[in-house]
Protein backbone atom coordinates (compact mmCIF):
# COMPACT_ATOMS: atom_id res chain seq x y z
CA UNK A 1 0.00 0.00 0.00
CA UNK A 2 1.25 3.59 -0.39
CA UNK A 3 0.06 7.01 -0.03
CA UNK A 4 -1.60 8.39 -3.33
CA UNK A 5 -0.98 12.14 -2.66
CA UNK A 6 1.75 12.14 -5.44
CA UNK A 7 -0.47 10.87 -8.35
CA UNK A 8 -3.05 13.93 -7.72
CA UNK A 9 -3.56 16.52 -10.01
CA UNK A 10 -1.29 14.15 -11.86
CA UNK A 11 -4.13 11.95 -13.32
CA UNK A 12 -6.93 13.00 -16.39
CA UNK A 13 -10.08 11.83 -14.63
CA UNK A 14 -13.35 13.61 -15.28
CA UNK A 15 -14.48 16.34 -12.76
CA UNK A 16 -17.74 14.40 -12.53
CA UNK A 17 -15.92 11.17 -12.03
CA UNK A 18 -16.84 9.65 -8.45
CA UNK A 19 -13.62 8.90 -7.23
CA UNK A 20 -12.36 12.48 -6.85
CA UNK A 21 -15.19 13.98 -4.71
CA UNK A 22 -13.68 12.03 -2.71
CA UNK A 23 -10.69 14.61 -1.84
CA UNK A 24 -12.73 18.04 -2.51
CA UNK A 25 -14.52 18.36 0.70
CA UNK A 26 -13.90 20.67 3.80
CA UNK A 27 -13.12 17.35 5.65
CA UNK A 28 -10.65 15.85 2.38
CA UNK A 29 -8.46 12.85 2.57
CA UNK A 30 -7.16 11.14 0.53
CA UNK A 31 -8.38 7.67 -0.07
CA UNK A 32 -5.62 4.75 0.40
CA UNK A 33 -3.95 2.49 -2.56
CA UNK A 34 -2.59 -0.37 -2.90
CA UNK A 35 -0.61 -2.73 -5.28
CA UNK A 36 -2.03 -6.08 -6.37
CA UNK A 37 0.29 -8.62 -8.28
CA UNK A 38 -1.46 -9.79 -11.42
CA UNK A 39 -1.00 -13.88 -12.03
CA UNK A 40 -0.91 -12.99 -15.79
CA UNK A 41 2.68 -10.36 -14.98
CA UNK A 42 0.95 -8.67 -18.07
CA UNK A 43 2.03 -11.31 -20.70
CA UNK A 44 -0.90 -12.54 -22.24
CA UNK A 45 -1.93 -8.82 -22.93
CA UNK A 46 -1.93 -7.47 -26.80
CA UNK A 47 0.49 -4.50 -27.40
CA UNK A 48 -1.88 -2.36 -27.57
CA UNK A 49 -3.70 -3.31 -24.12
CA UNK A 50 -2.62 -0.63 -20.98
CA UNK A 51 -1.47 -4.03 -18.99
CA UNK A 52 0.48 -5.24 -21.59
CA UNK A 53 3.61 -6.11 -20.12
CA UNK A 54 2.53 -4.95 -16.30
CA UNK A 55 2.74 -7.02 -13.53
CA UNK A 56 0.63 -5.35 -11.28
CA UNK A 57 -2.56 -2.78 -10.92
CA UNK A 58 -3.23 -0.21 -8.36
CA UNK A 59 -6.44 -0.07 -6.94
CA UNK A 60 -7.91 2.13 -3.91
CA UNK A 61 -9.29 1.04 -0.67
CA UNK A 62 -13.43 0.48 -1.10
CA UNK A 63 -15.36 3.51 0.58
CA UNK A 64 -18.79 3.48 1.94
CA UNK A 65 -20.11 4.63 -1.71
CA UNK A 66 -18.90 1.38 -3.10
CA UNK A 67 -20.63 -0.81 -0.31
CA UNK A 68 -23.22 1.27 -1.44
CA UNK A 69 -22.52 -0.11 -5.42
CA UNK A 70 -22.59 -3.30 -3.59
CA UNK A 71 -26.00 -3.38 -2.97
CA UNK A 72 -27.88 -1.84 -5.44
CA UNK A 73 -30.54 -4.02 -6.15
CA UNK A 74 -31.27 -2.93 -9.83
CA UNK A 75 -27.35 -3.74 -10.37
CA UNK A 76 -27.17 -6.63 -8.74
CA UNK A 77 -29.94 -8.65 -10.73
CA UNK A 78 -28.10 -7.63 -13.86
CA UNK A 79 -25.53 -9.08 -12.03
CA UNK A 80 -22.98 -6.31 -12.49
CA UNK A 81 -22.37 -4.80 -8.72
CA UNK A 82 -19.24 -6.37 -8.24
CA UNK A 83 -17.81 -5.45 -12.13
CA UNK A 84 -19.05 -1.70 -11.22
CA UNK A 85 -17.02 -1.73 -7.79
CA UNK A 86 -14.05 -3.30 -9.33
CA UNK A 87 -13.97 -0.69 -12.25
CA UNK A 88 -14.58 2.26 -9.63
CA UNK A 89 -12.02 1.33 -7.75
CA UNK A 90 -8.81 0.97 -10.73
CA UNK A 91 -6.93 3.77 -10.59
CA UNK A 92 -5.71 4.08 -14.14
CA UNK A 93 -9.06 4.58 -16.26
CA UNK A 94 -8.04 3.58 -19.27
CA UNK A 95 -8.06 -0.33 -17.70
CA UNK A 96 -11.65 -1.42 -18.39
CA UNK A 97 -12.35 -4.43 -16.44
CA UNK A 98 -14.13 -6.08 -18.93
CA UNK A 99 -10.87 -6.39 -20.36
CA UNK A 100 -8.99 -7.87 -17.90
CA UNK A 101 -8.45 -11.61 -17.92
CA UNK A 102 -9.81 -13.80 -15.16
CA UNK A 103 -6.99 -14.78 -13.04
CA UNK A 104 -6.26 -10.84 -12.59
CA UNK A 105 -9.92 -10.07 -11.92
CA UNK A 106 -9.72 -12.76 -8.99
CA UNK A 107 -6.42 -11.04 -8.01
CA UNK A 108 -8.12 -7.71 -7.67
CA UNK A 109 -10.81 -9.09 -5.78
CA UNK A 110 -8.89 -10.92 -3.18
CA UNK A 111 -7.14 -7.80 -2.59
CA UNK A 112 -10.24 -5.21 -2.58
CA UNK A 113 -12.20 -8.07 0.37
CA UNK A 114 -8.92 -7.38 2.04
CA UNK A 115 -8.59 -3.76 2.23
CA UNK A 116 -12.07 -3.81 3.05
CA UNK A 117 -12.55 -6.57 5.72
CA UNK A 118 -9.48 -7.71 6.30
CA UNK A 119 -7.88 -10.61 5.14
CA UNK A 120 -9.78 -13.21 7.85
CA UNK A 121 -12.68 -14.64 6.20
CA UNK A 122 -14.67 -17.30 8.00
CA UNK A 123 -17.75 -19.10 6.26
CA UNK A 124 -19.19 -22.74 5.86
CA UNK A 125 -17.01 -25.65 4.51
CA UNK A 126 -18.07 -29.25 3.99
CA UNK A 127 -15.61 -31.40 4.78
CA UNK A 128 -14.64 -33.36 1.34
CA UNK A 129 -14.32 -36.53 3.52
CA UNK A 130 -16.82 -36.84 5.76
CA UNK A 131 -18.96 -34.57 4.77
CA UNK A 132 -19.50 -32.56 7.85
CA UNK A 133 -20.16 -28.86 7.78
CA UNK A 134 -18.69 -26.71 9.94
CA UNK A 135 -17.29 -22.74 10.22
CA UNK A 136 -13.19 -22.44 9.10
CA UNK A 137 -11.41 -19.43 9.31
CA UNK A 138 -9.02 -18.65 5.99
CA UNK A 139 -6.60 -16.30 6.00
CA UNK A 140 -6.78 -14.47 2.77
CA UNK A 141 -3.08 -13.30 2.47
CA UNK A 142 -2.28 -16.95 2.24
CA UNK A 143 -3.77 -16.72 -1.69
CA UNK A 144 -0.47 -16.25 -3.68
CA UNK A 145 0.22 -15.74 -7.26
CA UNK A 146 0.73 -19.24 -9.34
CA UNK A 147 3.87 -18.29 -11.67
CA UNK A 148 3.12 -17.98 -14.93
CA UNK A 149 3.33 -21.27 -17.47
CA UNK A 150 6.90 -21.29 -19.24
CA UNK A 151 6.67 -20.63 -22.53
CA UNK A 152 10.18 -22.96 -23.63
CA UNK A 153 7.66 -26.28 -22.37
CA UNK A 154 4.59 -25.14 -24.37
CA UNK A 155 6.42 -25.94 -27.81
CA UNK A 156 7.25 -30.07 -26.87
CA UNK A 157 3.18 -29.55 -27.40
CA UNK A 158 2.79 -27.93 -30.38
CA UNK A 159 1.77 -24.50 -28.99
CA UNK A 160 3.13 -21.19 -29.83
CA UNK A 161 1.94 -17.87 -27.97
CA UNK A 162 1.22 -14.96 -30.78
CA UNK A 163 2.83 -11.68 -30.25
CA UNK A 164 -1.20 -10.67 -29.20
CA UNK A 165 -1.04 -12.84 -26.56
CA UNK A 166 -2.78 -15.47 -27.82
CA UNK A 167 -2.05 -19.29 -28.44
CA UNK A 168 -1.58 -21.44 -31.53
CA UNK A 169 -2.33 -25.23 -30.88
CA UNK A 170 -2.14 -27.29 -33.25
CA UNK A 171 -4.76 -30.32 -32.58
CA UNK A 172 -4.00 -34.29 -32.80
CA UNK A 173 -6.93 -35.89 -34.24
CA UNK A 174 -8.38 -33.40 -36.90
CA UNK A 175 -5.05 -31.66 -37.48
CA UNK A 176 -6.53 -28.09 -37.01
CA UNK A 177 -4.63 -25.14 -35.74
CA UNK A 178 -6.69 -23.48 -33.16
CA UNK A 179 -6.16 -20.06 -31.90
CA UNK A 180 -6.52 -19.91 -28.12
CA UNK A 181 -7.36 -16.78 -26.27
CA UNK A 182 -7.72 -16.31 -22.59
CA UNK A 183 -10.92 -15.32 -21.13
CA UNK A 184 -11.43 -12.18 -19.92
CA UNK A 185 -14.17 -10.38 -17.27
CA UNK A 186 -16.26 -9.64 -20.01
CA UNK A 187 -16.47 -13.55 -20.96
CA UNK A 188 -16.84 -14.53 -17.43
CA UNK A 189 -20.18 -11.99 -16.81
CA UNK A 190 -21.99 -13.69 -20.21
CA UNK A 191 -20.93 -17.24 -19.12
CA UNK A 192 -22.64 -16.48 -15.88
CA UNK A 193 -25.85 -15.31 -17.61
CA UNK A 194 -25.75 -18.46 -19.55
CA UNK A 195 -25.36 -20.91 -16.40
CA UNK A 196 -27.76 -18.73 -14.34
CA UNK A 197 -30.38 -19.21 -17.83
CA UNK A 198 -29.59 -22.66 -18.45
CA UNK A 199 -30.22 -23.51 -14.16
CA UNK A 200 -33.70 -21.69 -14.58
CA UNK A 201 -34.67 -23.84 -17.94
CA UNK A 202 -33.51 -26.74 -16.17
CA UNK A 203 -30.69 -27.40 -18.85
CA UNK A 204 -27.89 -29.36 -18.71
CA UNK A 205 -24.79 -27.48 -17.35
CA UNK A 206 -23.20 -29.45 -20.99
CA UNK A 207 -24.06 -26.12 -23.73
CA UNK A 208 -21.94 -24.11 -21.22
CA UNK A 209 -19.03 -25.73 -21.42
CA UNK A 210 -19.34 -25.85 -25.09
CA UNK A 211 -20.32 -21.80 -24.92
CA UNK A 212 -16.99 -21.73 -22.60
CA UNK A 213 -14.52 -23.59 -25.52
CA UNK A 214 -16.21 -21.49 -28.24
CA UNK A 215 -15.27 -18.02 -26.76
CA UNK A 216 -11.81 -19.79 -25.84
CA UNK A 217 -11.30 -20.07 -29.79
CA UNK A 218 -10.51 -17.00 -31.30
CA UNK A 219 -9.87 -18.57 -34.70
CA UNK A 220 -9.57 -21.96 -36.39
CA UNK A 221 -7.24 -22.12 -39.06
CA UNK A 222 -6.98 -18.54 -39.47
CA UNK A 223 -10.63 -18.74 -40.45
CA UNK A 224 -12.51 -15.87 -37.03
CA UNK A 225 -16.34 -16.25 -38.21
CA UNK A 226 -18.14 -17.32 -35.08
CA UNK A 227 -20.31 -19.21 -37.09
CA UNK A 228 -17.95 -21.34 -38.51
CA UNK A 229 -16.06 -21.49 -35.49
CA UNK A 230 -19.02 -22.93 -33.17
CA UNK A 231 -19.89 -25.60 -36.19
CA UNK A 232 -16.39 -27.12 -36.28
CA UNK A 233 -16.63 -26.58 -32.33
CA UNK A 234 -19.77 -28.79 -31.83
CA UNK A 235 -17.56 -31.64 -34.46
CA UNK A 236 -14.94 -31.37 -32.80
CA UNK A 237 -13.34 -34.91 -32.17
CA UNK A 238 -12.82 -35.36 -28.10
CA UNK A 239 -9.09 -35.98 -28.03
CA UNK A 240 -9.07 -32.60 -29.90
CA UNK A 241 -11.55 -30.45 -27.18
CA UNK A 242 -9.62 -32.52 -24.62
CA UNK A 243 -6.15 -31.29 -25.81
CA UNK A 244 -7.74 -27.32 -26.21
CA UNK A 245 -8.74 -27.71 -22.44
CA UNK A 246 -5.40 -29.24 -20.84
CA UNK A 247 -3.43 -26.25 -22.78
CA UNK A 248 -5.99 -23.80 -21.64
CA UNK A 249 -5.18 -24.73 -17.39
CA UNK A 250 -1.45 -24.72 -17.74
CA UNK A 251 -1.23 -21.43 -19.65
CA UNK A 252 -4.40 -19.30 -17.49
CA UNK A 253 -2.75 -17.14 -15.34
CA UNK A 254 -4.16 -18.16 -11.68
CA UNK A 255 -4.66 -16.91 -8.24
CA UNK A 256 -3.89 -20.14 -6.28
CA UNK A 257 -6.97 -20.11 -3.38
CA UNK A 258 -6.02 -23.64 -2.11
CA UNK A 259 -5.77 -23.59 1.96
CA UNK A 260 -4.81 -26.26 4.30
CA UNK A 261 -7.33 -27.48 6.21
CA UNK A 262 -7.92 -30.07 9.12
CA UNK A 263 -11.50 -31.18 9.54
CA UNK A 264 -12.95 -31.30 13.52
CA UNK A 265 -15.20 -33.82 12.80
CA UNK A 266 -13.08 -36.74 11.38
CA UNK A 267 -9.35 -34.94 11.94
CA UNK A 268 -8.70 -35.47 8.01
CA UNK A 269 -6.11 -33.02 6.55
CA UNK A 270 -6.98 -31.56 3.09
CA UNK A 271 -5.87 -28.51 1.36
CA UNK A 272 -9.66 -26.51 0.54
CA UNK A 273 -10.17 -23.63 -2.07
CA UNK A 274 -11.47 -20.42 -0.24
CA UNK A 275 -15.22 -20.84 -1.30
CA UNK A 276 -16.26 -17.36 -2.69
CA UNK A 277 -19.88 -17.32 -1.12
CA UNK A 278 -21.76 -14.31 -0.35
CA UNK A 279 -19.72 -13.65 2.82
CA UNK A 280 -16.61 -13.38 0.98
CA UNK A 281 -17.62 -9.50 0.09
CA UNK A 282 -20.84 -9.42 2.10
CA UNK A 283 -19.73 -10.83 5.73
CA UNK A 284 -23.13 -11.25 7.46
CA UNK A 285 -22.96 -8.58 9.97
CA UNK A 286 -22.43 -5.89 6.70
CA UNK A 287 -25.64 -7.13 5.22
CA UNK A 288 -28.45 -7.77 7.39
CA UNK A 289 -31.73 -7.86 4.59
CA UNK A 290 -32.39 -11.77 3.68
CA UNK A 291 -33.66 -11.69 0.21
CA UNK A 292 -30.46 -9.46 -0.89
CA UNK A 293 -28.45 -11.85 0.34
CA UNK A 294 -29.61 -14.46 -1.66
CA UNK A 295 -29.08 -12.70 -4.65
CA UNK A 296 -25.97 -11.80 -3.36
CA UNK A 297 -25.01 -15.13 -2.68
CA UNK A 298 -26.37 -16.74 -6.40
CA UNK A 299 -24.26 -13.91 -7.62
CA UNK A 300 -20.95 -15.38 -6.40
CA UNK A 301 -21.43 -18.45 -6.67
CA UNK A 302 -21.96 -18.03 -10.42
CA UNK A 303 -18.23 -16.93 -11.02
CA UNK A 304 -16.91 -19.63 -9.16
CA UNK A 305 -18.47 -22.60 -11.03
CA UNK A 306 -16.75 -20.52 -14.10
CA UNK A 307 -13.61 -20.02 -12.25
CA UNK A 308 -13.43 -23.70 -11.30
CA UNK A 309 -13.99 -25.06 -14.33
CA UNK A 310 -10.75 -23.21 -15.57
CA UNK A 311 -8.57 -24.40 -12.65
CA UNK A 312 -5.57 -26.99 -13.10
CA UNK A 313 -7.54 -29.63 -12.56
CA UNK A 314 -5.18 -31.19 -9.68
CA UNK A 315 -6.09 -27.74 -8.23
CA UNK A 316 -9.80 -28.69 -7.84
ZN1 LIG B 1 -14.31 -34.59 8.04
Amino acid sequence: MRNNLDRLGLDNRKPQDDNSAVSTSALSFVVPTEIVELPSKGMFYPPEHPLHGKDTLEIRYMTAKDEDTLTNQSLLKKGLALEKVLQDIIIDKSILLDDVLIGDKNAIIVAARKSAYGAEYETKVTCPSCGKVQQHLFDLNECSVTEPVDLSTLEEQDVKMTEWGTFLISLPVSKLVVELKLLTSKDETFLAKKIREAQQNKKEIDSVLSTQLRMMIKSINAVSDNKLIAEAVSMLPARDSIKIRHIYKLIAPTLDLSHDFQCRSCQEETRLEVPFTADFFWPKWAIPTTGLWTILHSKVSWRMVIYRSLQPSNRT
